[in-house]
């Protein structure tokens, strides 16, 4: 009998094919008292097992800088910080001394008192990272005790393609997923932030996650139908619903192939208008990438992502290089780079949590002015690199005018001191804001009349227009791109910026959502900035516009308040 299981959807698309249940036998824990004499080779043994998985890890870190998206490489990086971190690298090593305790009951007991404490804490994201040293502690367990494999991931040699079910996966064991044989997992724990997830995502695998019981509810070699999209599990499915999604599945792959044919066509509406399609990236090497896509200039480089995952921070000469090396890789397309956005959930190493609420704290521009040195050598490092291609620089997180008037400043100064030490640079580079604060929004005068284009970040945007945390599931199903206020004040920018004649464009979620394209070409906007991915979709739905047509029904969006109308309104520009 079929039956459906509704989880979070957590990576792209469909996937039909037969269960593999995955329960892997609970590592039993040995548990001895050592003598006096027998710490000093016990803590050797301890601190051999630690080397070896941060080799493997190290090894693994290396492997995908070059071949992984750039979320792999830095998930993995942060499973090097933990294990490095005091708790599992010295608190077993004091447990063994004294306690007089065998490695793996010291490690056990260290783990069971950290993943405790991480249980009271209300933060989902944090609470989330409870499983990554979980999953850590594991590995750790099976060097230990001899099981030197480093993934326990059964291998599918069934012709059929394979779906495993498991209790938990950690992101090293998703990685290795396609090398095991399967193509799709669904798995009982996790939340759409949790680090599987977000390796599943980057690797278009599609799964479903925190289905609570799946395992309780399906047997070996079920027939079973995963729906990454909506996050839906569906076993033994009847003969309609199996057709309905093989012919569903077939329909995303001919589309995707059908997509790919767009590349090198201009963006340009049905009636005439040109869009400007651009790439957001978060390292230079993702230039080319996309480039490749079709974007016509990359719209957001976060640069923060150099800052990430490492305890030395990046000193100009690195960042110069990394700059100059994005520009050169785009001779013929401009390059916004945004100046960090650290803070709020991209911490490094060294900031101490310094503000009670992270999102509305010492985050992006506010961060890089209360230290500013570290932002001046930032500077100096973009403005050196500005010769080598089109540099647009973009601040983000400003709110008023005096923080707009110290950033400008610190602008002036990196200059300056690049003319007193004789180096070359371009002093026109174009100086853009992100509007990403309701304050900002609402007070645009204040950005018009001081920058050169605008960015909104529609992301923090929504975030705290709505008063939903960007990484708090619990709150996650109240995001509405669509709710009036959201409608109200992007209406309200491109209105200004148009009427004061400054550039202006979208980066955050909003502009690679296919859904919004027509509503957001229809309220003026004409540049994008998205996930390469999501690029050719995006072209396909502008080549098949009337803007004309959609302008009309945008605007009555805008005065009507009641959900239900609004979304009629949305599909009649969509239809
Ligand atoms: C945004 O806030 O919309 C944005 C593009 O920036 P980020 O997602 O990096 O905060
Ligand atoms: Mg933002």
């Amino acid at each position: 009998m079929s039956l459906s299981l509704h989880g979070i959807g957590a990576g792209n698309g469909i996937m039909i094919g037969r269960a593999h249940l995955h329960h892997p036998s609970l590592l039993s824990i040995p548990h001895y008292r050592i003598t006096p004499e027998q710490v000093d080779a016990e803590c050797a043994r301890f601190n051999q097992a630690h080397a070896a998985v941060r080799q493997e890890l190290e090894t693994l870190h290396q492997r995908l800088q070059t071949e992984a998206p750039s979320e792999l490489s830095a998930l993995i990086g942060v499973h090097l910080m933990i294990l490095n971190d005091a708790p599992l690298k010295d608190a077993p090593i004091a447990q063994i001394t004294t306690l007089l305790c065998n490695a793996e009951w010291a490690l056990h007991t260290q783990t069971a008192a950290i993943t405790q404490q991480f249980n009271t804490i209300s933060d989902a994201y944090l609470r989330e990272r409870r499983n990554d040293i979980l999953q850590i502690s594991q590995r750790l367990m099976r060097v230990l005790l001899g099981q030197t494999k480093l993934s326990q991931l059964p291998t599918a040699h069934n012709s059929e393609l394979r779906i495993l079910i498991a209790h938990d996966l950690s992101p090293a064991e998703v990685i290795d997923l396609n090398a095991h044989g399967f193509s799709s997992f669904v798995t009982d724990l996790g939340g759409a932030t949790s680090h599987s997830a977000i390796v599943a995502r980057s690797l278009n695998i599609p799964c479903v996650v925190a289905l609570h019981h799946a395992l309780l509810w399906l047997q070996q070699d079920d027939l079973v139908i995963v729906d990454g999209n909506h996050g839906v599990l569906i076993i033994d499915p009847d003969p309609q619903v199996l057709a309905e999604y093989t012919q569903r599945q077939a329909q995303q792959r001919l589309t995707q192939q059908q997509l790919a044919t767009l590349r090198d066509i201009p963006a340009q509406s049905i009636d005439g208008q040109a869009i400007r399609l651009h790439a957001n990236i978060e390292r230079p090497s993702d230039v080319a990438g996309a480039l490749a896509q079709g974007a016509t200039g990359i719209g957001l480089f976060r640069s923060e992502f150099l800052f990430l995952n490492r305890r030395e921070l990046p000193d100009e000469e690195e960042q110069f290089e990394a700059y100059r090396q994005a520009l050169t890789a785009s001779p013929h397309y401009p390059v916004t780079i945004r100046t960090y956005d650290l803070g709020a959930d991209k911490t490094i190493a060294e900031q101490l949590r310094t503000s009670a609420n992270l999102a509305l704290g010492l985050r992006a521009i506010r961060l890089c002015l209360s230290e500013p040195k570290r932002f001046l050598i930032q500077l100096r490092a973009l403005y050196r690199a500005s010769p080598y291609g089109q540099l647009k620089i973009l601040i983000p997180m400003l709110m008023s005018a005096s923080e707009i008037d110290q950033t400008l400043s610190l602008i002036a100064q990196a200059k300056a001191s690049l003319v007193a030490d004789g180096l070359t640079f371009n002093p026109a580079v174009p100086i853009g804001a992100m509007v990403e604060i309701p304050a900002a929004a609402l007070a645009l005068d204040l950005f018009t009349k001081r920058f050169d284009f605008l960015s909104v970040g529609t992301n923090d945007l929504l975030q705290y227009l709505l008063a939903i945390g960007r990484t708090d599931n619990a709150v996650a199903h109240l995001y509405d791109p669509l709710h009036p206020a959201v409608l109200f004040v992007l209406a309200h920018i491109f209105k200004h910026a148009t009427n004061t004649g400054i550039p202006f464009s979208i980066c955050g979620e909003m502009a690679g959502d296919v859904r919004l394209t027509r509503l957001l070409l229809g309220l003026g906007l004409r540049e994008f900035s998205m996930h390469a991915t999501q690029l050719p979709e995006i072209k396909q739905r502008i080549l098949h516009t009337d803007i004309q047509t959609a302008t009309p029904l945008a605007q009555q969006m805008l005065l009507t308040s009641e959900p239900q109308q609004l979304h009629q309104l949305l599909e009649q520009i969509n239809h």
